[in-house]
């Protein structure tokens, strides 16, 4: 099934990354909402430079919907003392959310520790980790938006890498814990509509942009929508068909593309495909 057609952008959202290359948070909350986005999604980074005070008064000054915040997780790692280091970094990370009004506190759950090569084990210690900062979440009212990464961030950033193992983790963990659906990490995956489905109101948040043919560094070289290979609406239409109706969020990285262009016609881009091709 594929998606009605976009007809306003009273559902988008940007994430700061996006423009992180030429706008401050305090930039990007202006100029998002000057150009007609209600949405956007935050980085902890952006948010300690700008400060928590100042960046909340901001975004409810401009009517900001907050649709995440980037990012907690990076559970797994070589000693006791540094994944407790970890859990605290997490807690710090759902008073921020709090703080900010997001939806959802994104995950990045991390990958393997210096030196191992234990991929279960990491895996282990993801949900040990999750489950250490469950309680606390719940009690602030933050949900927990794991998002599974493409297989090749398995090993330095995230060893959730599919909707399954996502929505596995929601069946061991129960309530407060729900899944960040980004197209660039899971359009691949050949059980995605049974998984999206699966997932259904788990569904915290939905990332948008598309994967380049050829993709020239692992990192920092998302598409922007349409310039790729990725289906969005018909990956939109699963998302929805499971009951999903909240923001739809651009999240490019983009060194040498998007990066380098001004961010007004960035946000501007977005906006444009996002009626086109989203
Ligand atoms: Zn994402």
């Amino acid at each position: 099934m594929s998606a009605r057609p976009l007809v306003d952008h009273s559902r988008l959202s940007i994430n700061t990354a996006t423009t992180r290359a030429q706008w401050t948070l305090a930039e990007a909350i202006k100029g998002y909402a000057t150009l007609g986005v209600r949405g956007i999604s935050v980085w902890r980074d952006q948010l300690a430079d700008c400060g928590q005070k100042e960046a909340a008064r901001l975004l409810a000054d401009h009517g900001m919907t907050v649709t995440g915040l980037c990012r907690g997780g990076m559970f797994p790692a070589a000693t006791a003392a540094e994944r407790q280091a970890a859990i605290d970094d997490n807690l710090r990370a759902i008073e921020e959310a709090v703080a900010i009004g997001a939806q959802c506190l994104v995950l990045v759950v991390g990958g393997l520790p210096k030196g191992s090569k234990d991929i279960a084990g990491a895996r282990s210690m993801v949900l040990d980790g999750l489950s250490a900062i469950l309680e606390f979440a719940r009690s602030a009212g933050m949900p927990l938006a794991i998002e599974p990464l493409h297989p090749m961030y398995a090993a330095d950033r995230a060893c959730v890498n599919t909707m399954a193992q996502a929505n596995d983790l929601c069946d061991r963990l129960g309530p407060g814990v729900g899944i960040a659906v980004d197209v660039y990490h899971v359009w691949w995956d050949p059980d995605l509509e049974r998984e999206i489905s699966r997932a259904g109101s788990r569904i915290l948040a939905f990332h948008i942009c598309d994967w380049l043919v050829p993709t020239r560094d692992l990192l920092l070289d998302r598409g922007m929508m349409g310039d790729g290979v990725i289906d969005i609406p018909r990956i939109r239409g699963w998302v929805e068909a499971a009951g999903y109706d909240g923001f739809h969020e651009v999240e490019i990285f983009s060194a040498e593309t998007w990066w380098k262009r001004d961010p007004n016609e960035v946000v501007n881009t977005c906006k444009e495909r996002y009626l086109t091709v989203v």
